[in-house]
């Protein structure tokens, strides 16, 4: 496996054994999962209504469905374009990640792994609280929310601007700015993408992560908004009607209702 990797490194340029390297990822991880989720659904209709979170009636139509699969497909279209077109810009010697012919420690490994999911649950939390703003959602997020019951292809269903800033730069850019080897980013990505398809695939017997969590945010919009949930439990967001009683709370401070 190691002189595969060295064999790789030492003949491509680094920018095209990172961009084939990142793509196949995305393909193993989310695609090759998201479809056998749907499968589940389409094949096993008695079973997948028996585990499905949600009612039956809630479901996605088979026409909602293909339109969520080509809107994913495309999205991701655009965004190996960008990435093609930017690395023959900045040259195909210059990549995000260390490029190196060793493996990385376990150690090294798990440390980066760790730090990739503290910092994506922390600033995926402020983004998608800030997508929900009332002035801001219509434009861009509601379009992900189209699924109040969600499948697995719909985790990507999103604007692209969304799709840029809440879904790639929350996974690339703090391993990226720390120095990660590649081959550790990958195990990260390939961890994040399968959370994304498992959490919206709507099962209930999809318990690590726990597709309720996700799930119930799509349902009642205004709670869950971290992938793990420690943001929601800091910022007390995790019970819905929060935002309820947080107002409750605050007329009854107010002086002016007091009378
Ligand atoms: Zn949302
Ligand atoms: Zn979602």
């Amino acid at each position: 496996m190691q002189e595969f990797w060295s064999e790789i490194c030492s003949r491509y340029p680094p920018s095209l054994v990172e961009f084939f390297f990142i793509a196949s990822i995305q393909l193993l991880a989310f695609w090759v999962p998201a479809t056998i989720y749907l499968a589940i659904d389409l094949l096993f209709p008695d079973f997948s209504n028996r585990h499905k979170i949600q009612s039956e009636r809630r479901q996605p139509t088979w026409e909602q469905i293909k339109h969520c699969v080509q809107y994913v497909a495309m999205n991701d279209l655009i965004s190996i374009g960008l990435q093609l077109i930017l690395r023959y810009i900045v040259g195909l010697h210059r990549t995000l990640f260390i490029q190196s012919l060793a493996f990385p420690s376990l150690a090294t490994t798990l440390g980066d792994f760790v730090f990739g999911l503290a910092a994506r649950e922390i600033s995926f939390y402020y983004i998608h609280r800030l997508l929900h703003h009332p002035s801001i959602y219509a434009y861009v997020h509601k379009k992900h929310h189209k699924f109040t019951a969600p499948m697995a292809f719909s985790a990507q269903y999103a604007h692209p601007f969304e799709h840029i800033i809440a879904n790639v730069l929350p996974i690339f850019l703090p391993l990226a700015m720390k120095g990660t080897n590649i081959l550790s980013f990958g195990m990260f990505l390939s961890f994040e993408l399968w959370e994304a398809a498992a959490d919206h695939s709507g099962y209930d017997f999809v318990k690590l992560p726990p597709a309720a969590i996700h799930d119930l945010h799509h349902e009642k919009f205004r709670v869950n908004y971290s992938t793990i949930g420690i943001m929601d439990w800091i910022h007390g967001t995790d019970v819905v009607g929060w935002d309820r009683t947080k107002k409750a709370q605050s007329l009854r401070k107010d002086p002016v209702h007091e009378n």
